[in-house]
């Protein structure tokens, strides 16, 4: 690099510092005069606040509007202070503007409450504070009716004679998951229900014992024992068939496969006349009862 190219190089760079030491000059210059002025439209407003009676008069508070929502550069809370009011009151004083933003249900324009708000669209597209409740309703109404409906699916009871009952029991209990290397509260009980699939035939069956029914009584057992019965049955019968057949023989003499086929249908045709009924007694549209709202809430099963 040649000397001479060398000098007006470092020229140029003292040039430019010059250049932004000059606007950083300027800069602080025109902060102060803002500060300063800043300050001068709070003094103003404190003059007006002063010289007007009423803390609500409309002089007062349209010009807090103006330059609470138009002149962002002057702060919230010491406009506030200067028109003797807290910030919160101020801004219920002035009250919002407009936003731009349109509610997506029913297109009415949504208003800023204040300088930090923001759309309400934590679960999904802006909703109006109306529209935002009504949507809270229909959720909790929703909630309410499946609840309502759900109980009508638990109080059915699939009917058999006490026998099958029986039988689809103690073929249950005759296999208990110790003998398949399953431990209480293990993964592979977790995931399939194992032990209790097991505690359930045993609940069944004490209690078959303790109504006295005879073979051939009509037993009513509620939907969702019946159905993990029948399914943790059919998962037990087929792994040592002359065992099963030992099992069920001296009960019944339906061979452990069409009996428990023709529970598993029953079951099946209880639950679905049961989730019909359900649907009839509490269409979509249903607006439950105070009574059973209280009651939705307070249920505990399930
Ligand atoms: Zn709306």
């Amino acid at each position: 690099m040649s000397e001479e190219s060398l000098h007006e190089i470092l020229g140029d760079i003292e040039q430019s510092v010059r250049d932004f030491t000059g606007a950083e000059a300027v800069l602080a210059e025109a902060e102060q005069r803002r500060d300063r002025t800043r300050q001068a439209v709070l003094e103003q407003v404190g003059r007006l606040y002063a010289e007007l009676d009423a803390i609500h008069a409309p002089e007062l508070i349209g010009v807090l509007r103006h330059l609470y929502w138009q002149q962002p550069g002057i702060h919230g809370r010491p406009l506030a202070e200067a028109a003797g009011l807290h910030l919160h009151d101020m801004l219920a004083a002035i009250g919002p503007a407009p936003s731009g933003i349109l509610c997506a249900h029913c297109g009415t324009e949504l208003l800023r409450t204040s300088r930090s708000w923001k759309p309400p669209a934590r679960y999904g597209p802006p909703l109006c504070p109306h529209c935002l409740s009504l949507e809270r309703d229909t959720r909790s109404r929703r909630w309410q009716v499946e609840r309502l409906r759900s109980r009508i699916v638990a109080e059915a009871r699939v009917q058999a004679r006490a026998m099958d009952w029986r039988a689809a029991a103690e073929l249950v209990l005759a296999f208990p998951p110790l003998s398949q290397k399953v431990s209480r509260g293990s993964s592979t009980d977790q995931q399939e229900g194992v032990w209790r699939g097991w505690e359930n035939a045993r609940v069944v069956r004490n209690r078959l014992i303790a109504s006295a029914a005879t073979s051939d009584d009509s037993v009513g057992v509620a939907v969702d024992e019946a159905q993990l019965l029948v399914e943790t049955a059919l998962r037990v019968a087929d792994w040592d068939t002359a065992r099963t057949r030992d099992i069920v023989a001296p009960i019944t003499r339906e061979p452990a496969l069409a009996l428990l086929t023709r529970l598993n249908r029953e079951v099946r045709a209880t639950a679905q006349a049961a989730r019909e009924r359900a649907e009839a007694a509490y269409p979509e549209d249903y607006e439950p009862t105070e009574g059973e709202e209280n009651e939705a809430w307070h249920s505990t099963d399930r």
